[in-house]
């Protein structure tokens, strides 16, 4: 089944406003620690100023949703034990724990595993998705060392705050982040990472947003003349489009305009 993936920018939320560009080289898992379904609640605390975290997106029971750009630096893993900070690499994900259970420290206490099986199938498919989505988009390898890691690898790598998750929770369903690294590859080879219908639908778009790109300086000139002489003409929208590629057909119809213009009729 398609993940159901929305868009809700924490637009008020200082990491958004400061905008530092982020270059995913990794993605990095969460949970919550807090037995709370509701994405919206998060959402709604965290979209304001003065909060001192912000992350990528939420993986919730039914869908996924979006809180910041790919490409905005999130606030998820503290300044890590080595002064680096997986803030600087990693894409962020906060997967919402269900309801019904309490923390003494890091540790769940009164979490029903039986009960809460449906639940963390979907928010485990859900991440495996999604996670499997970025790495495509950004061309990640999941099974390369550091690239997909939960909170708590990455204190053990140094690059993060000591907090223990995704290790409180998914072990007690018998997952690991190696099964979790798997599923991801796994689902990223099952998808094929492209098919024709997916590629036909990318190169449409590329070429329209190509198309639609100003002309460069230097043919100034030429673009001159050939809207004067008429050897080139627009779309149906007017548009020069002239950072479109030409297909044959509309080169040999330049030409045919050119030997039309050489040859004036009498
Ligand atoms: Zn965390």
């Amino acid at each position: 089944m398609e993940l159901d993936t929305r868009q809700q920018f924490l637009t008020n939320n200082d990491c958004y406003k400061a905008g530092r560009p982020l270059e995913p080289k990794g993605v990095m898992i969460h949970s919550t620690g807090v037995a709370q379904p509701d994405p919206q609640v998060f959402i709604r605390r965290w979209d304001q100023p003065g909060v001192d975290k912000c992350a990528h997106a939420f993986v919730a029971r039914d869908r996924a949703i979006q809180t910041l750009p790919w490409t905005v630096r999130g606030w998820h893993a503290g300044t890590g034990t080595s002064g680096r900070s997986a803030n600087n690499t990693h894409l962020s994900l906060e997967c919402c724990e269900p309801a019904g259970h309490t923390y003494t420290g890091g540790t769940m206490v009164g979490y029903d595993v039986e009960a809460n099986r449906d639940y963390f199938d979907h928010i485990y498919r859900n991440a495996v998705q999604l996670t499997a989505l970025l790495c495509r988009g950004f061309s990640l390898d999941p099974l390369e060392p550091g690239v997909v890691i939960c909170h708590a690898e990455g204190y053990d790598l140094g690059i993060a705050s000591r907090h223990g998750d995704v290790l409180q929770w998914w072990p007690k369903h018998g997952v690991s982040m190696d099964d979790f690294r798997r599923d991801v590859a796994r689902a990223m080879a099952a998808d094929g990472g492209m098919d024709q219908k997916r590629f036909d639908q990318m190169m449409e778009d590329y070429l329209a947003r190509r198309a639609l790109l100003p002309p460069s300086g230097w043919s100034k000139e030429a673009r001159r003349w050939a809207q004067r002489a008429g050897v080139v003409a627009g779309g149906e929208d007017g548009e020069m489009r002239y950072q479109s590629f030409a297909t044959r057909e509309e080169t040999v119809q330049m030409l045919y305009r050119l030997d039309q213009l050489e040859q004036p009729q009498e």
